[in-house]
């Protein structure tokens, strides 16, 4: 038994040979082991750069800090009535409201290709960050497309934004909240067929 201790960390390590003592490089091997779902699976190449490191390591919890910065200020400002991560809806908005029917999303500047930013793509592996990037683009105009079909408004804050110009955010959603809400275009039944 003492030999299966050992066993794991020897063969992770093999894997990205100086790397190894990097947190960063133990929870994308996680995140590696875990996605069987479906899919091609881009596996992650280990950071290139400290920078890179820094920008990967930002992405790991659901509570990144601009969206407590959000959710805190919105509290602040009195603005109610809103779930994080609401399991049923695609895309599990991170701030969302039901009774307004909408749906905020913080994208992270990097990982969701800010336009104002602009930040370049890692000149090292720079096809998986091509092909990565482009996915995840693809995969918010999936969600976007879904929940308006599903009679929700969507709203995307950059993470620049969240960090530069708190309150203008907080002003947007307040104003897209007194707007009337789009839920004409949806059945009353589909209110209470979500789980
Ligand atoms: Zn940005």
């Amino acid at each position: 038994m003492m030999e299966k201790k050992v066993e794991r960390p020897m063969e992770t390590k093999a894997t990205h040979p100086g790397l190894q003592d990097k947190p960063i490089e133990a929870g994308l091997q996680e995140k590696g082991r875990r996605s069987k779902r479906g899919g091609r699976r881009l596996v992650p190449p280990p950071p290139s750069s400290p920078a890179v490191a820094a920008v990967m390591r930002g992405n790991t919890a659901n509570d990144t800090s601009p969206e407590i910065l959000l959710r805190s200020a919105l509290w602040k400002s009195g603005i109610r009535g809103y779930r994080k991560h609401l399991q049923h809806l695609p895309g599990r908005p991170d701030v969302a409201f039901p009774r307004h029917r909408l749906a905020v999303f913080i994208h992270g500047c990097f990982w969701h290709r800010c336009p104002k930013c602009n930040i370049l793509i890692p000149r090292t592996n720079t096809s998986y960050w091509e092909e990565k990037l482009r996915r995840n683009v693809e995969r918010d105009q999936r969600v976007f497309g879904y929940l308006e079909q599903l009679g929700w408004r969507t709203m995307r804050l950059w993470e620049c934004e969240i960090r530069e110009s708190l309150d203008q955010c907080i002003h947007e959603v307040g104003e897209e909240l007194q707007r009337p809400s789009a839920s004409h275009l949806v059945s009353p039944v589909s209110r209470t067929q979500k789980q």
